[in-house]
């Protein structure tokens, strides 16, 4: 569980003060998944970098579970943007680094590497290194060491903005059934409403004139949200 309250943000920027995020108050309940859409610059990203803990707000609190966030480094939240894996790695490898590196043993580490692997379906490849595999390949190795740290809010930044039409697609139905299977609180960047309306339970329209608070307008979609209805499959299309 989530809880936003009176989040401010502003940047300096050549002397002057950018007010980026004012005054955002959000709730999202534990398991759900949020999109978020909104013009170019109105902040979505600096939204997704205070809650995984890499910006200080200024003002306000954004709460876990009821726990604050602050300090680089906190897993609770983990971003996943486009996936840089380390070429002279293989994918098991840098699914486990992300773990390596906050200490978790190598044996340990390769073994949750192999079940998140397995979960992106990806199962057999652990030995390939990264040139050997498609783009929606990578973006699944991403995803496998975003999931192996156990994040509770998994934070997707436009990830699959890079990928052809049908990688897409198909990245976008792997990222519904795993966030049902795994049950994650899920943030969702994107520029596609249609994707938006796809993956999340809730999407908000994010924007801002310069002035007033940032305002997050939430979309009437139908509901109950059941991805396999005919409306829903007929999206897919
Ligand atoms: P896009 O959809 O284009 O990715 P966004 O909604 O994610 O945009 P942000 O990346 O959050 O927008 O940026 C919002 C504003 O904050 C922009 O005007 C940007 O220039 C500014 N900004 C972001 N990070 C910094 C920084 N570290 N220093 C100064 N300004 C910044």
């Amino acid at each position: 569980e989530v809880t936003i309250r009176d989040l401010s943000k502003s940047f300096t920027l050549n002397g002057r003060r950018l007010d980026v995020l004012r005054g955002i108050d959000l709730d999202i309940r534990g398991g759900e998944a949020i999109a978020i859409v909104g013009p170019s610059g109105c902040g979505k990203t600096t939204l997704l970098r205070v809650l995984a803990g890499l910006e200080e707000p200024d003002r306000g609190d954004v709460l876990i579970d009821g726990a604050p966030v602050h300090g680089i480094g906190n897993q609770r939240a983990v971003i996943f943007q486009e996936p840089r894996l380390l070429p002279w790695l293989t994918v098991a490898q840098n699914v486990a680094f992300g773990l390596e590196v906050r200490g978790t043993p190598a044996a340990r580490a390769a073994d949750r590497a192999r079940h998140y692997i397995r979960l992106v379906g990806l199962a057999g490849f652990e030995e390939a290194y990264p040139r050997q595999l498609s783009g929606g390949m990578a973006q699944r190795v991403g995803i496998a060491r975003a999931l192996t740290v156990q994040p509770e809010i998994l934070l997707l930044d436009e990830p699959l903005g890079a990928l052809d039409a049908m990688t897409k697609l198909t990245m976008q139905e792997e990222l519904a059934r795993i966030w049902r299977e795994e049950g994650v609180t899920m943030i969702l960047v994107t520029h596609d409403l249609e994707e938006a309306i796809f993956l999340a339970d809730r999407v908000l329209v994010m924007s801002k004139d310069s002035a007033s608070p940032t305002r997050l307008i939430e979309l009437d979609l139908p509901r109950p949200r059941d991805r396999s209805t005919p409306a829903f499959v007929a999206l897919r299309r």
